[in-house]
């Protein structure tokens, strides 16, 4: 695997050393819906900002990609709108809560060890009971830089037939979680959401949440994505979808309110799911595939462009063997983002980091 990485890592440090022609894309649908790049500016550091000065080219004037683990937290045991997914495991009872408060407390060790910062993303029992038991964990979290957000699953929220609900009662919803959130973690703005995928008037609820950054679009009931969305530019979507039709999705609208963030120049459908299947092999076989998908990812990536590439992991996944406990991610970090990082190819940022700095390109 190694050697591999080397071997690839040379050949994008080559091809970019050389200045030779980079990689042309093809273009999707997305882009060219898009404005023509605008000039470059200074991007504003957040406060809560752990990473450099954000720079949307290098010094070498080279494409830079924005990278960054994001964490869903799902909705186990019964909601704060009283709702119960069968899941194995239930926040309420405290052994779980905590095992999964060390998994997540591990892997953000290891990403800080990196200089990396994550996106949190969190839902109801998990704050509620963080809330109700005392514990600190999110407020931590963002404490040390990491971004804290919403995973909403709408069907742990809203019940069954959420597709048939108003806008207004989506949003209501919407909002009841990210004040847990906020109560949770103690973090004032919670911009960034998954979930609510195949609701088409999802991001209108968004916005009338307060929310503006989206990503992770999968298909909830086939767990695939359309490759129309994969990519490295985000865009501002100009409606949602019903996970068929995705003219609107894929549609740039320069006055819409949700940017959306693609995760990569991923090339099979169920890359977001694909962890959990027997093809992919197992662990080590899923991140190799992450790291090709990285290196794809950067050979799109466009000077003078916000390029992104992110995947998601879930407390507990990945933990391996109790003597190297997510050894697979820290390999990941040491052999494959590491060294682009070194290199100014990448650099770490949160989600709603990433869609700052594009919306600073937009300007
Ligand atoms: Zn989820």
């Amino acid at each position: 695997m190694k050697r591999i990485f080397t071997f690839l890592s040379i050949l994008v440090l080559a091809a970019l050393a050389c200045s030779l022609p980079s990689v042309v894309v093809p273009a999707s649908p997305t882009e060219s819906a898009a404005p023509p790049a605008a000039a470059v500016k200074p991007v504003e550091t957040q406060p809560t900002e752990a990473a450099a000065q954000p720079e949307v080219q290098n010094e070498a004037g080279a494409a830079v990609l924005y990278f960054t683990i994001g964490v869903h937290i799902e909705p186990m045991g019964e909601t704060a709108q009283g709702y119960k997914s069968g899941g194995k495991g239930d926040y309420h009872n405290p052994q779980f809560f905590q095992r999964q408060v060390e998994d997540i407390l591990k892997v953000a060790q290891i990403v800080e060890a990196h200089g990396g910062r994550m996106t949190i993303q969190a839902q109801s029992p998990f704050t509620s009971v963080a809330i109700q038991s005392g514990s600190t964990i999110l407020a931590d979290l963002a404490a040390r830089g990491h971004e804290i957000a919403l995973h909403f699953h709408e069907d742990a929220h809203l019940g069954k037939n959420s597709s048939a609900l108003s806008v207004q009662q989506w949003c209501d919803v919407m909002k009841q979680e990210i004040a847990l959130i906020t109560q949770a973690s103690g973090v004032t703005e919670v911009r960034y959401w998954s979930g609510g995928n195949l609701y088409p008037n999802v991001y209108e609820a968004a916005e009338c949440a307060g929310l503006s950054v989206n990503s992770d679009w999968k298909n909830p009931q086939m767990q695939t994505t359309d490759l129309a969305l994969v990519g490295v530019n985000p865009w501002r979507p100009a409606g949602g979808t019903d996970g068929t039709d995705f003219t609107l999705f894929t549609q740039h609208d320069p006055n819409g309110a949700i940017i959306f963030l693609p995760e990569g120049q991923y090339d099979k459908n169920n890359f977001a799911s694909m962890r959990r299947s027997q093809d992919a092999g197992g662990d080590e076989a899923y991140f190799d595939y992450l790291a090709q998908s990285l290196y794809a990812s950067l050979e799109a990536a466009q000077p003078g462009k916000v390029n992104v590439f992110h995947f998601t992991i879930h407390p507990g996944e990945f933990r391996g063997s109790p003597q190297a406990p997510f050894a697979v991610i820290e390999n990941f970090l040491t052999e494959v983002v590491d060294p682009l990082v070194a290199s100014g190819q990448v650099q770490w940022m949160t989600l709603s980091g990433m869609a700052e700095a594009y919306a600073a390109s937009e300007r």
